[in-house]
């Protein structure tokens, strides 16, 4: 028992140490303008905006060990060659460059030798010898057609949702038709392998999402990309991790507390606005910090478990809106080796129905491992497993994975050549695996007819709140920074009425 309290503490101290702070979590709380919930690609950038160019004090209260959220380098420690298995790159839209060069990150175009596409349906790990993937031509035309599409709806979908219809009966009825319906009249089909491979594999159910969801997902400035209208860039150093570990270092251990969640919140006493953050390990549930606030700028995922320690305070709200109404998906993300799986190759995984060019069939079913995407010059392959929300614990994403492997064992679609289907050599070697958490957050139509998205912009300020992140905006590091833009002016123009 000792040992474990020894533990315990010593765990409180150098997290403490870490924030480089003197006074115990008992004493006087440490003042702060604002606290940002979740040191991801919209709190990390939140801070340097906040603290650079409005004169603002923060803390960043990361569950992580890290700032980056979704970015996951994975680094050869043996080359020192980062492997990207979450954010890939980032689309250049405005302010994207500028921040990166503020960061002192240089940049580089984002280039990528196409891999040959093998499609492998992974419930039966056969190869679909008789699946035919659209032209090239017909799949820009029908991406041209969805951008035409989606692009009508830019005006009440971007930035976040300020201008969407506040009343559920004034959406468009097209958004909330399934996908399939506006594959169908726009006749899209020839674009539906490219949307589920870019985006779409991480929604519940491409097909049957409602299509204001999917324009969410795989929007205008994704579409742009790909046909060639924008381009995105990546660091020159080719690890996206690089940003964050950067803004770290910038942001200083006054800003940051990793490896933490709020634990309990309070108004402070005397009649102050001020709020009271209790801070806590993430791993060991011990109270670190506490730190007295005027504001607080959340960012993760709005799921119950993220907005627990605040909810005695948003559900005086007399709806709670998206809160009760946000449902996501959960995907997982790693970096595997194993010398069956072909080189310049991506085995796709797809439905045997699909054949042969049945495309807006429905994807995998849940749980899912999307593909084995083998890195260009090198042995590894990206692996991505995705769920419900449900879908969370790493184990049993990371045997999604390893099952689909297996099947393409064992029916002989991967290993024959090189004699790999000894038991030893079956096994599927995980350099890297990340959870991701909740992705990809919706909202079922029903609720959207009673205005639960139209009124998510209410919260904002309410209890001196403000709400940023990839839920309510973009599921694109750079849109959403856009986006957390419009937030911070609304934040920085209250505070200034409120506290001069
Ligand atoms: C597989 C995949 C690939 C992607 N590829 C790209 C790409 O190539 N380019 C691109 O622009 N976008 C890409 N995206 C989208 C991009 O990752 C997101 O838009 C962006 O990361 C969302 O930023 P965020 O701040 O909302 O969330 P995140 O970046 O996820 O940050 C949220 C942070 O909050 C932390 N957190 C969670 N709960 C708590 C809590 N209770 N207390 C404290 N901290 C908490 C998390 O640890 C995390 O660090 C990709 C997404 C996925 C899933």
């Amino acid at each position: 028992m000792l040992s474990k309290i020894q533990a315990l503490l010593a765990a409180a101290t150098a997290l403490w140490a870490f924030a480089g702070h003197a006074a115990p979590a008992e004493d006087e709380p440490i003042y702060r303008d604002v606290a940002i919930i979740g040191g991801g690609a919209s709190g990390s950038y939140a801070a340097v905006r906040l603290r650079e160019d409005y004169n603002m004090s923060v803390i960043v209260i990361e569950k992580g060990d890290r700032l980056g959220g979704h970015v996951n380098t994975w680094v050869d420690q043996a080359t020192g060659r980062g492997f990207e298995a979450g954010v890939q790159n980032y689309i250049d839209l405005p302010g994207a460059k500028e921040f990166f060069a503020r960061i002192g990150i240089p940049i580089a175009n984002s280039t990528r030798a196409p891999n040959e596409q093998v499609y492998v349906d992974f419930t039966t790990g056969q190869r679909l010898a008789g699946f035919v993937p659209p032209q090239p031509a017909d799949r820009t035309e029908a991406l041209r057609r969805y951008l035409a599409f989606a692009e009508q709806y830019v005006p009440i979908m971007e930035p976040g949702w300020w201008n969407f219809p506040k009343d559920g009966a004034d959406i468009p009825p097209e958004l909330l038709l399934p996908f399939r319906d506006i594959v169908d009249k726009y006749n899209l089909s020839a674009a539906v392998p490219q949307i589920f491979a870019t985006t779409g594999f991480g929604m519940h159910d491409l097909m049957g999402s409602l299509a204001l969801w999917v324009i969410r997902s795989f929007n205008v400035d994704m579409v742009r990309v790909l046909l060639g209208i924008n381009a995105g860039f990546v660091p020159a150093s080719r690890r996206n991790q690089d940003l964050y570990d950067a803004i770290l270092a910038r942001l200083g251990k006054e800003a940051v507390v990793l490896s933490s969640t709020v634990a309990t919140f309070a108004k402070a006493p005397r009649k102050s606005r001020m709020k009271i953050l209790g801070v806590a390990n993430s791993a060991t549930g011990e109270i670190t910090h506490r730190f007295k606030v005027k504001a607080v700028l959340f960012t993760a995922a709005p799921a119950p478990a993220n907005i627990a320690p605040f909810a005695t305070f948003l559900s005086i709200l007399p709806d709670l809106g998206p809160f009760a109404a946000f449902k996501f998906s959960a995907t997982h993300v790693g970096v595997v080796s194993h010398r069956a799986l072909p080189l310049k190759t991506t085995l796709a995984n797809t439905r045997s129905e699909s054949q042969p060019a049945r495309y807006p069939l429905s994807p995998p079913a849940h749980p899912f491992n999307a593909r084995f995407e083998n890195y260009a010059d090198s042995s590894v392959y990206r692996v991505m497993a995705v769920g419900d929300e449900n879908f969370t614990d790493p184990d049993r994403a990371r045997a999604v994975v390893e099952t689909s492997f297996e099947k393409m064992m064992a029916a002989g679609t991967i290993g024959t050549e090189n004699n790999t289907t000894s038991t030893q050599d079956s096994r599927l070697e995980f350099k890297y695996w990340q959870p991701h958490g909740l992705v990809n957050a919706y909202i079922d139509a029903e609720d959207l007819k009673k205005g639960a998205l139209g009124k998510i912009h209410d919260f904002q300020a309410y209890y001196d709140f403000y709400w940023t992140g990839a839920a309510w905006s973009v599921h694109l590091t750079t849109g959403l920074w856009q986006f957390t833009d419009t937030v911070l002016e609304r934040l920085v123009g209250d505070l200034k009425k409120i506290w001069g």
